[in-house]
This record gives structure tokens, C-alpha cells and sequence, in this order.
């Protein structure tokens, strides 16, 4: 099963390469590979990262060609507004939605004040019909491989904060590698997020091998080690990783001493700041429902994952997690972290904007729901299943598998139902 389409090269410019998906053109980053007008291509994140044989290349298309347009067709009529019975407080800011005009923070409040069924459908068609729009039935679809779960820190929120008395394990530099391999070779994932705790035991050197040797394997290379140093992110830039995923988990700081002791928010910022200005993809954003959070807070985390630039918007709800301190804190509801995902739609239309595991964890169907409220993108586990059990950052995770290829299915069944196809968004 291939999920990500190949692209032609019709257009050089510089280090932009255009390429074409049956006939819907992506200006792509090259920074890897020598190509040529004619050359058909893998790209993910909007960096180009190998080259198909034309007789490879035209085998997927011939495939992917009919149902490519029979999917956008179907993700067409999913993301249609027939009915739009509602108040006309929530039409009139629909309206400056359709306009592209800024919404005030009453009008984001109201938002996610909504509780009427029949609004909230409105709310989140309209969304997802944005979403169309900007990205039309493009999906990213990434690999995760957890490969520690040792962390030096104590978030109040989290399964395998420092001192939470859980099986701890490292996987080898080898069994990274090894599974990064299958999670390419066996299922054909171009994008792989490398996940750890702030786990000081891969340092530098190790972490640039890992990096070095997977990157041969020509994916999109996505580190989620945390708050790191600098320095540590620029070699492993140099070593040809792409894309980092480094959420400041609240803007509000009072929550963020509360719920990260001994760290600080203006730091963590900074940090993402500087790995956006090494050139990194990134993907930002926020925990929602930590204690004493408000709906101002919730805006305030989509306007500064916004304001950072991201590729991608990453935030999920607080599963309180047996042992950490915050066990006892109620879950946003699934509907609050929809309503979510379609502001966050209307604030920054041009960004992928991730459903998260936590929501998948909320809610089974929350997947598919989160994709019809205007996201479009998902991570899939590919962690060996003895590894992913302990990486329990919250209670009972989802997608922890000891059938990646059934998940992949599920996956990309999910995706057909509703008309999306696993192609690169481009840049
Ligand atoms: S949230 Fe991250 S940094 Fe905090 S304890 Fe968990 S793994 Fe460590």
C-alpha cells in the first residue's frame, strides 16, 4: 500500500521545485536531491525527499489516478454547506469567516461557547469547507517511533514524568534505526517523528547517528525530544533533520509554573523560535484543559501557535493520567477540542492542523470528527507494541498496535470514506 503519491517536476526555481499532482500544482523545498523537469518525486512537508523510477511512479499513478478524483469529489460534497439554520450572531461571523476577515475575541469566544447540535454541525462544516478550500483533500499521514520514555523533567500532566514509578526503557541506537527501516521499507511511511522524554542519555552523538543513518533512508526526518538545546537542534539540522515538534503546551505563564516546575515559558518559546529560524518545519501548540484554563486561554494558545509561524497546529485535550498529580482533573470535552479545531481553522487557514492521539483517546470516532471540523492531519504509532505500552503518557494512549498494517488500513479507509487523499500539501 503506497500513501503518499508521487509528483512530477515541471518547474525549477532556485531551491523551489514545482510538482505537479494530476494536474494540481505544489512548490516544494529541494535541498537533497540533484533533479530535472520530467523527474517524478516523493515530497512530504513541502521538502523534497527522493526521486521514483518513472516505471515506479507511473505504476502508482495508473492506481491512484481514477480514485484521486473520484476521493476529491466525495471530500467536495462532505465539505459543502446546504443547511445553515443558526443565530445570527453565529452567521454573521461565519460570514466574516467566508470573507477572510479577522474575527474579534468575542466572536472567537462565542465560538466555543456554541452548544446547539445543529450550530455546532454548522460550525464545523464551515470549517472543514475551509479546509477544503486552502488544502483541498490533502492528508498527512506520519510515522512516530517513541524511543524513550526517560524523561529529567516532572510536567504535573504526564504519564512518565521523572517521578512516576513506571518501566522505563531506552531502545538502542540499532532498534531505532531497525524500526525506522520497517516503518519505510515494510509500510512505506515518508515522514517520521522521532519521540522521546528529555532523555539527556542520547546525546549528541548518538541522536546525529540516528538522524544520520534514517535520513539515508529519505524521509522527512520530525524530532520531538523536547526542550533541548539550541545547539543540539542546529547538528541535528546539519545531520538532515527537517521538522520539529516542540509544543509550549499554554501561553498562560501562571498555568505554565503551575504545571512545569523549574521551566520556563519565555525559554521554551524562544526555543521554538530559534529552530524556526534554523529553517526547521514546525509543528506547535497546546495542552487543553489544564487547571484553571479558560476559554481566553484557549485563544490566546491558537493566536501564539499562530504568531510562531508553524506548519503544522498540534494540540489535544489533558487525559488525566493515574499517579501524576493532575489525575484527579476533569477532560475537556470532545466537542470543546472540536470547536477548537475549527477555530483554529478560521485563524490560520493555511496550516495543517493535527488530530492528535490524546483526542483519539477521547473519543474512537474523534479521529474521523476531528477531520470533518478541519484538520488534516494524523500520526500513525510505529513504535514495536512492547516499546509503545510504556510510553504511557497518559492513560489507556490510542494506537498502540501490534498490527501497524492494519492500522495503516484502518487508517487510509478512514481517509477514503471521507474523500481525503495521503498526498504532500506543499508549501
Ligand atoms: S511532558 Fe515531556 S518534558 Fe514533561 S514530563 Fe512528559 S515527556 Fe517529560
Amino acid at each position: 500500500m503506497c500513501y503518499a503519491i508521487p509528483g512530477k517536476v515541471i518547474e525549477l526555481k532556485k531551491n523551489i521545485a514545482v510538482i505537479d499532482y494530476f494536474g494540481e500544482k505544489r512548490n516544494v523545498l529541494n535541498e537533497f536531491l540533484e533533479i530535472k523537469v520530467g523527474d517524478y518525486v516523493y515530497a512530504q512537508g513541502g521538502i523534497l525527499l527522493n526521486h521514483v523510477e518513472q516505471e515506479k511512479a507511473e505504476e502508482i499513478l495508473n492506481f491512484w489516478e481514477k480514485r484521486f478524483f473520484e476521493l476529491k469529489e466525495v471530500d467536495k460534497n462532505l465539505s459543502s454547506i446546504e443547511k445553515v439554520e443558526a443565530s445570527p450572531n453565529l452567521l454573521e461571523i461565519l460570514q466574516k469567516v467566508n470573507l477572510n476577515q479577522e474575527l474579534t475575541t468575542k466572536d472567537m469566544q462565542d465560538i466555543l461557547a456554541l452548544t446547539s447540535n445543529q450550530e455546532l454541525e454548522l460550525l464545523y462544516k464551515s470549517a472543514n469547507s475551509i479546509r477544503q478550500k486552502e488544502h483541498d483533500n490533502a492528508c498527512c499521514v506520519h510515522g512516530i517511533i517513541e524511543f524513550s520514555n526517560y524523561c529529567k523533567e516532572n510536567c504535573f500532566y504526564c504519564g512518565i514524568r521523572k517521578d512516576k514509578n513506571i518501566t522505563r526503557y531506552r531502545m538502542t541506537v540499532a532498534e531505532i534505526i531497525t524500526a525506522a527501516k520497517k516503518a519505510v521499507h515494510d509500510h512505506g511511511f515518508k515522514a517520521l517523528v522521532l519521540q522521546s522524554g528529555e532523555d539527556y542519555d542520547f546525546d549528541e552523538e548518538k541522536l546525529t547517528t540516528i538522524v544520520t543513518e534514517i535520513r539515508k533512508l529519505n524521509v522527512l526526518i520530525f524530532l520531538s525530544l523536547g526542550q533541548r538545546s539550541k545547539h543540539l537542534y542546529q547538528k541535528l539540522y546539519q545531520a538532515g533533520a527537517r521538522a520539529a515538534l516542540l509544543r509550549f503546551e499554554t501561553s498562560n505563564e501562571q498555568i505554565f509554573n503551575e504545571i512545569r516546575p523549574g521551566a520556563n515559558l519565555k525559554d521554551r518559546i524562544q526555543l521554538i523560535k530559534d529552530i524556526k529560524e534554523m529553517g526547521y518545519v514546525i509543528a506547535t501548540g497546546f495542552i487543553m484543559g489544564l487547571p484553571k484554563e479558560t476559554s481566553n486561554d484557549i485563544i490566546n494558545n491558537i493566536l501564539l501557535t499562530k504568531s510562531l509561524g508553524p506548519d503544522m497546529h498540534s494540540f489535544g485535550p489533558l487525559i488525566p493520567t493515574t499517579g501524576t498529580p493532575l489525575e484527579t482533573q476533569n477532560k475537556p470535552s470532545k466537542d470543546l477540542v472540536l470547536k477548537t479545531i475549527a477555530l483554529t481553522r478560521f485563524i490560520d487557514r493555511k496550516s495543517k492542523i493535527l488530530v492528535t492521539t490524546a483526542l483519539e483517546t477521547l473519543d474512537k470516532d474523534a479521529r474521523r470528527q476531528g477531520l470533518l471540523a478541519g484538520a488534516n492531519s494524523l500520526m500513525i504509532n510505529a513504535t514495536p507494541k512492547h516499546n509503545a505500552e510504556l510510553y504511557s503518557i497518559y492513560d489507556n494512549k490510542a494506537g498502540v498496535t501490534d498490527n501497524l498494517q492494519e492500522t495503516i488500513k484502518d487508517t487510509v479507509d478512514l481517509l477514503y470514506s471521507i474523500g481525503r487523499a495521503p498526498t504532500d500539501l506543499g508549501i
